[in-house]
């Protein structure tokens, strides 16, 4: 059985082919255009997945070898994500299915980021059930229990700001590059990560919040760059360690306590801020220290990837849960709401 899976929720289009849980390919075009403006603009995104979808498709089929025509079925990200954007993925993936008659699956795109870890690779191992899974990314912030591969219930998420935000905005105070989040990862390395403390929020149970983090960062930086004009450049190392330290506490202390919660000790991290050396060495450490299990995929399955919507769709497959043409984009989509 061969799925073709298509993602285009936000700024990446991908498509790929998959047969069975295995991954014959797994195409993103990323959409360059964004980074002139410092974060994704959602009319720009839109034009260009209409550029980007036709030539993708055929590029992921061309890949897997595969005609059009041997594909069992259609699987497509519903939401959540910019409607401007799944529009695109979702006429095309209907007309697709229309036209070769062949089954139609809708995906949720969280629920995605956390079955990736079922993607067959000799690179990644998958959790078992019961297991935690936090969505760490660009745009979501998300501790999610996972009992089975439908059975998913939020336990908290960002009430602003997702992690991978604070990580960009941060790194534009400090005047570095959109995405900044991997220039502080690097610079992180060299730095103090204590030389600066900023405030961690207070936010009830598995909720975060992000967005006064930043407000204090300005602040910090405001106050300084007063009193020495080159504080920034002088001291790049130890406030990107000491940013970073900031936020990797608050996302282990609420993973500590989901565990406490649940009784949970298997973690299963996905998203862009996977990532981050410094979160993979937090949890190396609560590995041994508190024998916690964690996971996290390849790379290229924790950004956002067709792969992921490829492997959902061929556990739906397997149940006959398929979608009619009737079904719509839906901008925001929580987990467990189809
Ligand atoms: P979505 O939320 O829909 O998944 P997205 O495209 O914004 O959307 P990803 O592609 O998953 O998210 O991740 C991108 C984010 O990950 C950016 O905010 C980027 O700064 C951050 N990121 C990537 N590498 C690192 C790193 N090494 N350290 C910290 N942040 C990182
Ligand atoms: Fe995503």
């Amino acid at each position: 059985k061969y799925i073709l899976a298509i993602e285009s929720s936000c700024d990446d289009t991908s498509a790929a082919v998959l047969c069975g849980t295995k991954v014959l390919s797994n195409v993103v075009a990323t959409q360059e255009i964004h980074k002139q403006y410092g974060g994704v603009v959602p009319e720009l995104a839109s034009r260009a997945h209409q550029q980007n979808i036709v030539p993708v498709v055929h590029q992921a089929l061309a890949k897997a070898n595969i005609d059009k025509k041997q594909l069992s079925a259609i699987a497509f990200t519903r939401g959540p994500g910019l409607m401007g954007s799944l529009l695109v993925g979702t006429s095309f993936a209907k007309s697709l299915a229309l036209g070769l008659d062949i089954p139609l699956i809708e995906v949720n795109h969280m629920e995605a980021h956390i079955l990736a870890h079922f993607i067959e690779d000799e690179n990644q191992t998958a959790p078992t059930f019961p297991f935690l899974g936090m969505t760490i990314s660009g745009g979501h912030t998300q501790i999610v229990k996972v009992t089975d591969y439908f059975s998913m219930e939020v336990l908290g998420e960002t009430l602003d700001d997702a992690v991978g935000e604070a990580f960009d905005k941060s790194a534009k105070l400090m005047g570095l590059p959109y995405p900044g989040g991997p220039l502080i990862d690097k610079y992180a390395k060299l730095g103090n990560p204590e030389a600066f403390p900023f405030p961690k929020p207070k936010v009830d149970w598995l909720n975060f919040s992000f967005s006064g983090l930043k407000t204090s960062i300005l602040y910090f930086l405001q106050r300084e760059t007063r009193k020495n004009p080159e504080f920034v450049s002088e001291h790049m190392t130890d406030i990107c360690a000491s940013v970073q330290h900031t936020i990797l506490e608050i996302l282990m202390e609420k993973l500590q306590l989901a565990v406490n919660q649940t009784g949970i000790k298997q973690i299963a991290i996905g998203g862009g801020v996977a990532a981050n050396s410094g979160i993979r060495a937090r949890l190396k450490d609560a590995e041994e220290k508190l024998g916690w299990q964690t996971f996290i995929p390849k790379f290229e399955y924790c950004t956002d990837n067709a792969a992921m919507i490829g492997i959902v769709g061929y556990l739906k497959f397997e149940k006959g849960k398929f979608t009619d043409q009737s079904i719509a984009a839906k901008a925001r989509y929580a987990i467990g709401a189809n």
